[in-house]
């Protein structure tokens, strides 16, 4: 099963918490192999969730999760 970049940010602060099942952390991890912006993502989750303890994007409204998948879309490392 191969997961959208949506459903990647979706699954992305269970997938930090461990909190997802082997199989669907399987494809977090997967698709983030070969998504930069994904990856980009987990880092900036990362420090986010460091920073301020806990974070849910699950709570943010729609149009702030279009805004990071939009953000993050437009990233191109390197170049
Ligand atoms: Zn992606």
């Amino acid at each position: 099963m191969a997961l959208s970049c949506k459903q990647v940010v979706e699954l992305v602060t269970d997938y930090l918490e461990g909190a997802l099942d082997e199989a669907t952390a399987a494809d977090v991890r997967a698709h983030l192999a070969l998504c930069d912006g994904c990856e980009t993502y987990l880092q900036q989750m990362r420090h986010t969730a460091a920073a301020l303890g806990e974070i849910d994007v699950e709570t943010l409204p729609d149009p702030v999760q279009e805004e990071l998948l939009a953000a993050f879309r437009a990233y191109r490392p390197g170049q």
